[in-house]
């Protein structure tokens, strides 16, 4: 979850790329890869007074900083990870034990070698090169000043500590002081977080050194005895480490399963992790948001962008609360935020972790069921206007009341009250569709309820042309007939609704093999092809409910289609605007042979 910062004790991770780095880093490390090849070069004229001893020295020294480097240890330190490696302690017993040269270039060869086979980059070898052998030259300096011709219990108890003081405080800050430079903090900031483990470190490597030396004084072999308590002690630190590990694993598959979005922001704002929920929730994946500001990912639409006037846009806005958002798709949502803070020891807030609710769908069918009421209201007063008006209107004799025009009055009348009961059987249909399964059917003449429905319309619509073109024999289907009714009444319902008055309306039943499939084609404005499923679902209606000229109430095509799909048929559109549409829906073919039989 949390992104490793090491720094400063040791400074592999806190190098990357030197082409990235400002101009005064870079000038620092090359001043200190200078200084410290001037360091070694100095060395290299007392290489001729060496004897055996100083040679065995010195591959003893190189081979065990060498293998020390391939095992660093990492300390967890609440949120960051150190690595720490033992050649600290080598070089303590190496300040004792050894020449100065010696010790200098077992640390140049030894690094050197041990950074290579580690496969570290070349740049940031030269830079611990660097930061070694500066450290470890002063560290020299300092114990030759204090040992002299001192005692051996004086060089171990105060010189040894006293030079590693040296060298710690200028491995450390050298680290420290580039690092500060390159992320523009100030050096304290850099030093101090990691301050006690490091100072710990430290003297624990100090201490083991001093121990090494002693041994070695006593009897060389005895330098294996260090090792034992040490190797133990590795052994159950990095137990400890599997164990924290394992935690911090369960935690991580907990968060990357979540249903909810989860993520955590920094306390500058900037995403630390998010998880892969906020990817399906936004359409961002962890890869395109990490390092950016929260807000600003979740605020695409800038409506939820600094609510309080910006004095604090890195705060969450409470501890729970609603947003817009706009999806990487250019989609809009709604999502539930809450939001809970990570605080330090000092109290300053650490993380912010961000829990995100996708309530889209909910916020959706509330705006629909809210849609649905007013439409419905709307769709059952329409028809009842003209039939009060005109009931009223015969009764008081206030109107033309010749056989023609009373006839007309009763057509339209009619036609209302169709209107009516289409509506009304449309919401007793939606609402038992719910909880019925699959309808009972029974071999039915297609074209029986078809053409009963295209006489029902012309007579409401005596100005309309519906043709119907159809087999000369009957077509034999597995439905069920009032269903089926309704079905091909809703669709001519829409193409009269949807389509001009003087365009026609055609009809077509055809038989293919084991099917029968009837198409209803209008010459309307057509259905653009992004809608053409979305008209299917339960209220879907293209155009905004109060505003639309043609009435309805967006349940027509569901009711269809799963009709249709009880009887296992299909039901489909073809269509493009501006050249209308065609609803066809198939139906399975009866088996005629038995059928003939019974009859
Ligand atoms: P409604 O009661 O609104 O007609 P439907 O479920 O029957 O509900 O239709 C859903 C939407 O599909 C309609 O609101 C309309 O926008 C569109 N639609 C249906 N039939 C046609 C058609 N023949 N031509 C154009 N648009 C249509």
């Amino acid at each position: 979850m949390e992104r490793a910062k090491s720094q400063p004790r040791d400074s592999k991770a806190g190098v990357d790329g030197m082409n990235g780095l400002p101009t005064p880093v870079r000038v620092l490390v090359f001043a200190m890869v200078a200084a410290a090849a001037g360091g070694v070069a100095v060395r290299f004229g007392e290489v001729s007074r060496w004897d055996g001893r100083d040679v065995l020295g010195l591959i003893v020294l190189t081979l065990a900083t060498s293998i020390a480097e391939q095992f660093p240890l990492e300390i967890r330190h609440r949120t960051e990870n150190l690595y720490l490696a033992l050649t600290d302690s080598m070089w303590a017993a190496g300040l004792v034990l050894a020449r100065p040269g010696v010790l200098t270039m077992a640390v140049a060869v030894g690094v050197y070698f041990g950074l290579l086979l580690r496969k570290v980059a070349p740049h940031k070898i030269a830079f611990n090169l660097g930061q070694y052998i500066l450290s470890i030259t002063v560290a020299e300096v300092v114990f030759s000043a204090l040992a002299g011709s001192a005692t051996m219990a004086f060089k171990l108890l105060v010189a040894v500590p006293v030079a590693m003081l040296a060298y710690a405080v200028v491995s450390a800050g050298l680290v420290a002081l580039v690092i500060s430079q390159a992320e523009r903090k100030s050096l304290w900031e850099v030093l101090l977080p990691p301050l006690a483990v490091n100072a710990l470190h430290y003297a624990g490597n100090i201490a083991l050194g001093i121990l090494g030396a002693m041994a070695w004084q006593v009897s060389p072999p005895g330098v294996l005895l260090v090792g034992f308590p040490l190797a133990l002690f590795y052994a159950a630190y990095r137990i400890m480490v599997r164990n924290l590990r394992e935690g911090d694993r369960l935690r991580e598959l907990i968060v990357e399963n979540a249903s909810d979005g989860i993520f955590v922001a920094a306390p500058d704002c900037s995403i630390v992790s998010w998880n892969p929920a906020m990817e399906r929730i936004t359409g961002q994946s962890a890869d395109e948001v990490i390092g950016k500001n929260w807000r600003s990912i979740l605020a695409s639409s800038g409506s939820a962008e600094s609510p309080r006037g910006g004095t604090a846009p890195c705060q969450a806005p409470g501890d729970a609360w609603f947003a817009p958002i706009v999806r990487k798709d250019g989609t809009e949502g709604w999502i539930l935020c809450s939001s809970s803070t990570i605080n330090g020891r000092d109290s300053k807030v650490k993380a912010t972790v961000i829990v995100v609710h996708d309530i889209s769908a909910e916020r959706e069918a509330e705006q629909l069921k809210a849609d649905f009421v007013a439409t419905i209201s709307h769709e059952l007063r329409t028809p009842l206007t003209p039939l009060k008006g005109f009931l009223s209107s015969l009764i008081h004799g206030t109107i033309d009341d010749e056989s023609d025009a009373r006839h007309e009055y009763y057509r339209i009348m009619l036609r209302q009250a169709n209107r009516l009961e289409r509506l009304v059987t449309d919401l007793l249909e939606v609402s038992k569709i719910e909880s019925s399964s699959a309808l009972v059917t029974s071999p039915i003449d297609l074209c029986a309820p078809v053409v009963e429905q295209i006489r029902t319309f012309s007579e409401e619509h005596p100005a309309r042309s519906i043709s119907l073109r159809a087999p000369d024999s009957q077509v034999f289907v597995e439905a069920d007939r009032s269903r089926v009714g309704l079905v091909v009444s809703n669709l001519l319902a829409n193409a009269l609704k949807y389509s001009p008055p003087d365009k026609r309306v055609q009809v077509t039943i055809a038989v293919e093999e084991d099917r029968a499939t009837l198409s209803v084609r209008d010459e309307g404005p057509g259905i653009p092809l992004s809608e053409q499923q979305r008209i299917f679902d339960r209220f879907y209606q293209i155009e905004d409910h109060l505003t639309r000229p043609n009435g309805g109430v967006g349940l027509g095509l569901y009711i269809c289609r799963r009709f249709v799909e009880g009887m296992h048929g299909r039901l489909w559109v073809d269509s493009r605007p501006g050249h209308g549409s065609t609803f066809s829906f198939s139906l399975p073919m009866a088996q005629v042979r038995s059928l003939t039989v019974s009859s």
